[in-house]
C-alpha cells in the first residue's frame, strides 16, 4: 500500500473485524481518540502489525480476559496501545520477544516472526518505536508513529 496520511482507526477497526471470530469470550474495549490527525503510514503494512499484536494478546489470554486498544496523541507522535490481561512476559524474555524466531508457542502454532516483522514495520518503515511493558495480568505493547512526514 502507498505511504499516505490515513486515519489510524480505520486499520485497527478492520483488523478487529477480521479477527472477530477469535475474540469470542473476551471483553474488547476500544478507547480511541477520534480527534487524532491523519498519520502518514503504509496502511497495509500496519495492518500486519495490528493483526500480530492482537493475535498475540488473544492467544495469551486463552479464552478469557480483556483486550484494550487505545489511541492517543503523544507530542509529535500518535500512540497505539494493545493491552491484555494475560499472564504477561517474564522480565528476562521481554527483550527477546522482538528477536526473529523467538517463540514460546508449540511447533506449528507460532513462527516467532510476528514481533520481529512488527518491529521492522514500525521502526524501519515508519521511523516510530515499538515497546512492551508487562506485569502478570497487565501486558501492553505500545507503537508510536511520527506525525511528521518521513517519505521513503
Ligand atoms: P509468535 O506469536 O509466532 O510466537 P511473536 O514474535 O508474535 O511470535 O511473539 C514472540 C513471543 O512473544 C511469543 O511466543 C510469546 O512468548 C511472547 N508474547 C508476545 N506477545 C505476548 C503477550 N501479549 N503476552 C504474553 N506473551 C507474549
Ligand atoms: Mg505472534
Amino acid at each position: 500500500s502507498p505511504f499516505e496520511r490515513a486515519d489510524i482507526h480505520t486499520g485497527l477497526e478492520s483488523t478487529l473485524v477480521m479477527l472477530n471470530g477469535k475474540l469470542e469470550g473476551l471483553d474488547v474495549v476500544t478507547d480511541f481518540d477520534r480527534t487524532l490527525p491523519p498519520v502518514p503510514i503504509y496502511a497495509g503494512e500496519l495492518n500486519q502489525v495490528w493483526t500480530n499484536l492482537i493475535d498475540n494478546a488473544v492467544q495469551a489470554m486463552n479464552g478469557s480476559g480483556t483486550l484494550t486498544i487505545r489511541t492517543s496523541r503523544d507530542n509529535d507522535h500518535v500512540r497505539v496501545d494493545v493491552c491484555d490481561t494475560g499472564p504477561g512476559i517474564p522480565r528476562d524474555l521481554r527483550r527477546r520477544v522482538f528477536e526473529p524466531f523467538f517463540t514460546t508457542k508449540p511447533v506449528g502454532k507460532g513462527t516467532g516472526l510476528g514481533l520481529d516483522i512488527s518491529y521492522r514495520i514500525i521502526v524501519t518503515r515508519h521511523g516510530g518505536d515499538l515497546t512492551v511493558e508487562s506485569t502478570p495480568g497487565d501486558t501492553r505493547f505500545t507503537a508510536r508513529l511520527p506525525l511528521t512526514e518521513r517519505p521513503p
